[in-house]
Formats: C-alpha cells, structure tokens, sequence
C-alpha cells in the first residue's frame, strides 16, 4: 500500500482547559483544581489524526503572532506533521476557553483568531491542495477559502473529504466540489433537517456521505446505491472529544490508500472507538497500530 499524501485545510486553537468542581457564573470568580494547554481545532486534530494513520500529511492553516502560535507550531510538528505550509499572520492564534466541571459539563468560548485570516489562498498554496491524493477540509476556517481550495482539489483530479462540521451555511460551488460529506447527527439535522431516520438525505447534496452516530458506529451510503451501518467497536469510552477528528483523518488515509469507502469507513470507525478510550483532544487521536488492532476485518 503507497503511503497517501494528505492536505488538511483547516483551523488550529490553543486550547485552555480548567477544571472545577462547578462552572462559574457571570461575574463570579471561582477556584478551579487543574490546567492543561493543548493543541486544538479541528484542522490541526485532523492533520495529526492523519498522520498517525498513516499519511504523509500537510497542514495549511493560520497560527498568530503570539507565543500559542508558537508553541502551536512545535507541537504539531512534533507529532509528524508538515507545518511548511502554516502561515503566520500578525495579531493572536485561535484560541478555545474551556471550562470543565465536576460532573464533566463544558463552558467553551472560542475566538477564531488568525484562523479568521487564512483567506485568498496563494498559488503555492493551491499548487500544494492539487498535489494532494486526499484534500481534508472542516468549517472551522472562511467557508470562502474551504471552497476555494476544494475547487481546485476537484480541478485537478482530487478527492475532496469535507468535515462540515460546525454545521454552517455551505454555498453550491463548495457542495458541488465534496467528493465526500462527514457530519454527525447535529449536523445532519442542520443541513438536512433529518437525523439517524434518514441519513440518505444527505445525499441530495453530496455524492457519497459517512453519518458518523457515537456509540452507534456510523453510516455510509452514495448514490450508486450503496447504504451500510457500520456498528461501532465496542470499548469502554472515557472521552469522546475528538472522536470525530479521528475518524476523519483516518478515513481520509484509507480512502487514500485505495481501500474501497465502506471498508475505509470499517476502518475510521476503530479509529475512532481507539479515540474515545483515551482522555483528551489532540493527545487521545490513535496511532495506525491501535487502529488495526481494533478493526474488525469483514
Ligand atoms: P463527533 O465527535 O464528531 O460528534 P461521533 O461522536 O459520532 O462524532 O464519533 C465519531 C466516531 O467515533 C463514531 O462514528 C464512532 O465510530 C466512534 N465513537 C464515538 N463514540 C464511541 C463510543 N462510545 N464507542 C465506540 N466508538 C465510538
């Protein structure tokens, strides 16, 4: 199997998270136990969750010109990943505020930062989103820049993975440029109005689609007619942050690899089960071998 080449395009946060025994209330001021600064953002998770599946993999994002962008830099370089392509824009890097209590409720503010920056994408950026086996792309960036650079992955011959995730207005050029649709079930209601009841609605709007269903595994179907339930692989769950990013980067490099998408899909959703078993974001998203190990081959 050829090693696939992945581009990510996307966002990358500094996340800060606090933990108490309750979350405060406006103008309140309380007492938390821990702190921990990790990398985040769907981009970023994504681009280190494709590179621990297996890909050679780029990231084309926006950090700032603060010390998170900095330490945002490192830390996803470190974990394997080409950060050539991250730009640099002046003013702060995206950052989530997150609040977690007791009982494992969240609070969580996030400001786009320099990922509101990451528009009109240069030649040398798009040369590189043409060079790629798999674009991966989310819409925690300008939806104006997800649109152009699945264009020009499609232009070229590309596959084209869309995280529509958060659920946000998507103009036609960029439905018509997705190659494949990931949402969860919030996400389905938004942009289809239907759920789990339905998930083939998804597909007046894209070709193929993945429904992706928490400890229900996940859904594929296309239009040529193929629809399978892929149940979920059965771990005890501790977090299920980033469980979605996980899947997606390694559908993205199974896709890639040139496995057929239902099997890609059996694939992502051990990816995803190996996710949820671990506490955390961007440190929880699972190496090729745990995923093989939990893949329950047809
Ligand atoms: P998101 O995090 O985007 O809301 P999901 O919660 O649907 O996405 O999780 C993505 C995938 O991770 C699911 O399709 C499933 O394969 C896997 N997954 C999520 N939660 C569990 C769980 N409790 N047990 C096993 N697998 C899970």
């Amino acid at each position: 199997m050829r090693q696939p080449r992945v581009v990510v395009v996307g966002s990358a946060n500094m996340d800060l998270v606090a933990t108490a025994e309750a979350l405060p209330r406006p103008g309140e001021t309380r007492l938390g136990t821990d702190f921990v600064m990790v990398p985040g953002g769907k981009g970023a998770n994504q681009a280190i969750a494709a590179t621990r599946a297996g890909a050679d993999c780029a990231f084309l994002g926006a950090i700032g010109s603060d010390s998170f962008g900095v330490t945002l830099k490192a830390r996803i370089t470190a974990a394997g990943v080409d950060t050539g392509p991250l730009r640099v824009t002046y003013g702060p890097s995206g950052v989530a505020l997150v609040m977690v209590n007791a009982a494992g409720e969240n609070a969580i503010l996030v400001t786009p930062g320099a990922n509101a920056s990451l528009t009109d994408l240069t030649e040398a950026e798009l040369d590189l989103v043409r060079g790629a086996d798999v674009l991966v792309a989310q819409l925690e960036i300008p939806v104006e820049t997800v649109t152009q650079a699945a264009v020009a992955a499609r232009e070229a011959g590309r596959r084209v993975v869309l995280n529509a995730a958060p659920a946000l207005p998507m103009p036609p050029e960029l439905l018509a440029a997705v190659d494949l649709l990931v949402v969860n079930e919030n996400e389905a209601q938004a942009y289809t109005g239907r759920g789990r009841e339905d998930p083939h609605a998804l597909l007046d709007l894209v070709p193929r689609a993945v429904l992706t269903l928490g400890a229900a595994g996940a859904w594929y179907g296309d239009r040529e007619g193929t629809a399978v339930h892929l149940p979920a692989v059965p771990v005890a769950a501790v977090d299920s942050t980033a469980a979605g990013d996980a899947f997606t980067g390694a559908l993205a490099v199974a896709w890639g690899e040139g496995r057929d998408l239902v099997d890609a899909v059996r694939w992502a959703v051990a990816a995803g089960a190996a996710c949820v078993r671990r506490l955390g974001a961007s440190v929880s998203l699972p190496h090729r071998a745990e995923i093989d190990e939990l893949y329950p081959a047809p």
